[in-house]
């Protein structure tokens, strides 16, 4: 097995569009960035590239480079479980703790799960995601996230399964 940690932060800006967890949410400010400023999956996408020893998001995708200009970040997700199936690694389950002061986290929690899920080719139950408010931090225009990555060493034929029902597979996750 294989544990990898990841963290991201961005800035608030008005004007553009907030995404989470690859889910556009409501809002009256986006995250800042290079990218779509997309924190949850930045930081899953480090958590994965940390487990198997692997360069992390900004030497993969350096914001330098104009082509990464607004990407959509699933696109650097993508990559990092690439990575992680090459090494002959599956995802067993992520944790993830959201830290930002609004909007409030919780009603769309179980679409933000569904998404991550489905980006990992994983079960709805194997996506943890905690939000808190900032309290203590100052940090009321910034949003932080946390993510732990477990990873398991798969057989060469349960990761070809996987990878055939990963494309496959679009089913909706369950609402708790
Ligand atoms: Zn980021």
């Amino acid at each position: 097995m294989r544990i990898g940690h990841g963290f991201d932060s961005h800035e608030f800006r008005a004007g553009i569009s907030l995404k989470i967890g690859g889910i556009t949410l409501a809002h009256d400010q986006g995250l800042g960035g290079h990218s779509d400023g997309d924190v949850l999956l930045h930081a899953i996408t480090d958590a994965l590239l940390g487990a198997i020893a692997a360069p992390d998001i900004g030497a993969l995708f350096p914001p330098a480079d104009a082509k990464w200009k607004g990407a959509d970040s699933a696109v650097f997700l993508r990559e990092a479980l690439k990575r992680v199936r090459d090494a002959g690694y599956g995802v067993a389950n992520i944790d993830a703790s959201l830290i930002l002061a609004a909007p409030k986290i919780g009603p769309h929690a179980g679409a933000i799960r569904a998404r991550v899920a489905e980006l990992l080719g994983v079960a709805g139950d194997c996506v943890g995601l905690k939000a808190k408010t900032p309290e203590g931090l100052s940090l009321e225009n910034t949003a932080v996230a946390h993510v732990v990555a477990l990873l398991e060493k798969r057989p060469a034929k349960k990761l070809t399964a996987d990878r055939a029902r990963a494309k496959s597979k679009k089913k909706k996750s369950k609402k708790r």
